[in-house]
């Protein structure tokens, strides 16, 4: 229940054709109500609701973007709470080099945020129009800008600048960001807290595994490299996305197809990763359950993602003067002890031990050591980035009530 003086926080992901929205009080810890409308601009568009347990599913007749929040604000509206709203926080996926930190929302920021949107052409119109139609629907209430790159943007210059002719980053602003930011900074924050930490003086690298997989060397609180880059492409094998390729191997593929750019789009972003490589699944969870009935290209795709992931692991703790602890997150980090214990396994050369069977009973949520007492330890941590973004828009939006912390 909601204690008189608590304010109400709304955590809004807009995606081209979806809208992810989560409630929260600043004087509890988990969402009061979350949801999703999807299928935007389409005939069959929906909404669902989940609260107090139960799920309410209703059509929208083929609403937009501000025709879901219209749907939802009347749907909160008739719960009580739409009058309790003091702030929206919502996820931004690119902010460039301008937004180093999440920001309170003014036409200025709308501005920086549009200036983005070349270097993230499908995301960032989508959260433009869940900014402005936020603004429409909740008109007076403060809105903020959590962005997904804003945590990497303390990555040094050796660490973010590719090697292209560098006029390339001047005019372009070719280099990279990173992506995960909000997923990342809460990790590494309750990884910290976790294992008693200095927050002034730790090395940890955290493996974000879910559809999307990047991992982040973490010096003191601070990304100093990270495995994504301009786009979240660049880095770890994921569901659909290759990751690291070989350019010229993209300059073969097109030579001998005549692929254009548009099918190379689709080939990296769309066909490759685990679903290309398996030809069966992009879910981690199916080709567990393949390669246990003895499918070998499910095992060989699950070997290339685990090769890959614990390739990166160790170079990224290169950036570190030391390395305390690996801390897995994300779907896939939260939830497959196979896919853990491969990795660590592959890591035997940074020192980590894995507990077997601590590492089996860690999924659907928990959080735990998976490493032997010695360091640098193995954890896995539950991410909540709706949680971070409601976190830090109570922040900027001036909401004395403390969140409640957990
Ligand atoms: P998103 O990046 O879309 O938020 P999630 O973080 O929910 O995705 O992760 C989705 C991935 O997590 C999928 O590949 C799914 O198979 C995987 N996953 C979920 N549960 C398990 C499990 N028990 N074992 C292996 N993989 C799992």
């Amino acid at each position: 229940m909601m204690a008189s003086h608590a304010q109400l926080i709304l955590v809004i992901n807009c995606g081209s054709s979806s809208l992810k929205f989560a409630l929260y009080s600043t004087d509890q810890r988990g969402p009061l109500l979350s949801g999703l409308a999807e299928c935007l601009g389409q005939a069959d568009a929906s909404m669902r609701i989940d609260a107090d347990g139960a799920r309410v599913k209703t059509s929208l007749d083929g609403a937009n973007h501000a025709g879901a929040l219209a749907a939802l604000t009347r749907e909160l509206d008739a719960r009580g709470l739409l009058k309790g709203i003091a702030a929206v926080g919502h996820r931004v996926v690119h902010g460039g080099e301008r937004f180093t930190a999440s920001a309170l929302i003014t036409p200025d920021v709308i501005a920086g945020i549009e200036a983005c949107v070349p270097l993230a052409p499908l995301h960032n119109p989508a959260n433009l129009i869940g900014i402005k139609a936020a603004i429409a629907a909740l008109p007076g209430v403060r809105q903020v800008a959590v962005f997904d790159t804003a945590f990497h943007q303390t990555m040094p210059k050796a660490a973010y600048l590719y090697a292209l002719p560098l006029a390339y980053y001047r005019d372009l602003g070719v280099r990279r960001y990173g992506f995960h930011g909000t997923s990342h900074r809460y990790v590494a924050a309750e990884a910290v807290r976790e294992l008693g930490l200095d927050p002034l003086d730790h090395g940890i690298v955290i493996a974000h595994l879910g559809n999307g997989a990047s991992a982040t060397a973490v010096l003191n609180g601070r990304s100093v490299d990270t495995t994504m880059g301009l786009t979240p492409l660049e880095g770890l094998v994921m569901g659909t996305r290759a990751g690291d390729v070989d350019f010229g191997a993209l300059l073969y593929i097109a030579r001998r197809t005549g692929v254009d750019l548009d099918g190379l789009d689709t080939l990296l972003n769309r066909k490759s990763g685990l679903l290309g490589l398996s030809e069966l699944s992009n879910d981690c969870r199916t080709l567990v359950a393949a390669a246990e009935e003895g499918n070998q290209q499910a095992a060989d795709a699950l070997d290339v993602f685990v090769h890959r992931l614990a390739r990166h692991i160790g170079g990224l703790a290169t950036s570190l003067p030391r390395l305390d602890a690996v801390i897995f997150t994300g779907g896939i980090g939260e939830n497959s002890a196979p896919i853990r214990a491969k990795t660590l396994g592959r890591l035997k050369s940074l020192g980590i031990e894995l507990d077997a069977d601590a590492n089996a009973g860690i999924f659907g949520g928990k959080r735990g050591l998976i490493s032997t007492g010695r360091t640098p330890a193995a954890l896995v941590v539950p991410t909540d980035e709706e949680w971070m973004i409601a976190e830090d828009t109570a922040d900027l939006a001036g909401l004395k009530a403390e969140m409640a912390a957990q």
